[in-house]
């Protein structure tokens, strides 16, 4: 980058990104794209598998559906990005390292750290044992078999917010044969208008879907949920979709971490104790006007671009922007015919308008498609990706006077 070389500096400046999700692939391609035709720029990025997992396309795999091969290396041909495939044990934050598969040890000068979350299947007793997740496509994959073997058994879902509601009428509409139990507190389709959520609630009813709402799983067994209360409701397969977890990765690190574990950043995404460290994705704890941010993809990639961006204005000695965000839709899919989609309000609040029905299909088909036609355009014109709704007022920065 020509100031470093202004400054007489002539070494690589390594950035490591760890997770290639929607928001790490985002990171990862921007920079490579922005970076290519710099030699004193390296950029690694570090995932698990080489496969990129459609995470919100777990529901479809869990039911035996086959999503396409989308390859890591292959996309990152041409990029100058190196992959690295691997399981982070450790991040040193003061030697500035990172420990793969127990036995590597990368250097970093610049981290991105977009590990994702998982099922927070640590909040009751029972449920890292004997229920499933949509964590990985592994889970999904084990689920899948599970579910393809239970005859004329029950799947319970626990958890009746957005993924709770997408599994359960895919798994209904799927497996009719089935007995489809979608228990949790709040309503499903609870944050979406009154006429979208009896939308929602009518096309689960119309796929036999059995809710049970206002209660709370307080114990999971091999056959059964217990309910506040004592009440057993008997199981087959449990499928737990309440609540995420990060890595505890970030905070063993001595990054600074919130309560659930997400690291801290400031408007420009950087750690707030390692400036040095860049957060996106789910990982990551970033304040808007309206609040932290929850973890989406369409936040996500996001958070992966502007950390990319951040880093190339700051190897060219200028400041990074500060990161604004307004979401602007909620698409949910009722299995693979119908959705419901829901405008939003930057904050996330419903608007009026939404969506319902086959076109509500289409659409939710067309966002959950896009990020791989999204990273291919990045490749050959990074500014495409540098696209999203800022938030108005409601994420507007006003200067200190
Ligand atoms: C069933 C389901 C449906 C969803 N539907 C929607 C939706 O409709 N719209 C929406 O916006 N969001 C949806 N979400 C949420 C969305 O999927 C997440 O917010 C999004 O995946 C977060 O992106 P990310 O890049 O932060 O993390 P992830 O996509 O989770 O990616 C993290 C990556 O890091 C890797 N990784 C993790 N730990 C390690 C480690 N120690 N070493 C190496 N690699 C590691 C993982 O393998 C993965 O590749 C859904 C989620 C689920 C489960």
């Amino acid at each position: 980058m020509s100031a470093q070389k202004e400054a007489g500096r002539t070494t690589t400046h390594r950035v490591l990104i760890l997770g290639a999700g929607y928001a790490g692939m985002s990171a990862a391609i921007q920079l490579a794209a922005r970076v290519e035709r710099c030699e004193d720029v390296q950029v690694t990025l570090v995932n698990a598998q080489d496969r990129f997992t459609e995470r919100l396309r777990l529901h479809m795999t869990a039911t035996g559906q086959q999503l396409a091969e989308l390859n890591i290396p292959e996309l990152l041909e041409g990029t100058g990005a190196q992959f690295v495939r691997g399981w982070v044990t450790a991040v040193d934050a003061h030697a500035k390292t990172v420990r793969v598969d127990d036995d590597r040890v990368l250097h970093y000068d610049t981290l991105v750290y977009g590990l994702g979350s998982v099922a927070d299947t640590a909040a009751v007793p029972g449920a890292e044992d004997h229920a499933y997740t949509l964590s990985s496509a592994q889970d999904a994959e084990v689920l899948a078999d599970r579910l393809a073997r239970l005859g004329s058994g029950t799947a319970v879902i626990a958890g009746s917010g957005l993924t709770g509601v997408e599994a359960a009428a895919e798994i209904a509409e799927r497996h009719p044969e089935l007995n489809v139990v979608l228990l949790g507190r709040a309503e499903p389709g609870s944050a979406l208008t009154p006429k979208a959520k009896a939308y929602l609630q009518s096309a689960l009813d119309r796929l036999g879907v059995a809710v049970r709402s206002g209660v709370e799983v307080v114990k999971v067994l091999p056959g059964s949920v217990e309910l506040e209360g004592g009440e057993s409701v008997a199981a087959d397969a449990v499928l737990w979709t309440s609540g995420t977890r990060v890595s505890p990765l970030a905070a063993a690190a001595g990054l600074a971490v919130d309560e659930r574990g997400r690291i801290v950043t400031d408007t420009a995404l950087r750690s707030v104790s390692h400036p040095d460290v860049y957060a996106v994705g789910d990982a990551a704890a970033i304040r808007q006007g309206y609040g932290v941010m929850h973890g989406t993809c369409q936040g996500g990639m996001p958070t992966g671009v502007h950390a990319a961006v951040s880093i190339v204005r700051t190897l060219k000695g200028k400041q990074p922007k500060p990161f604004r965000f307004g979401y602007y839709h909620t698409p949910v899919s009722l299995g693979r015919h119908d959705a419901v989609v829901q405008f939003t309000r930057p904050d996330d609040s419903p608007r009026k308008v939404h969506l319902t029905g086959r076109k509500a299909a289409w659409y939710k088909e067309t966002v959950s498609a896009a990020p791989w036609p999204t990273f291919g355009r990045m490749k050959k014109m990074p500014a495409s990706g540098a696209f999203w709704p800022r938030g108005g007022r409601f994420t507007r920065i006003r200067s200190a006077r």
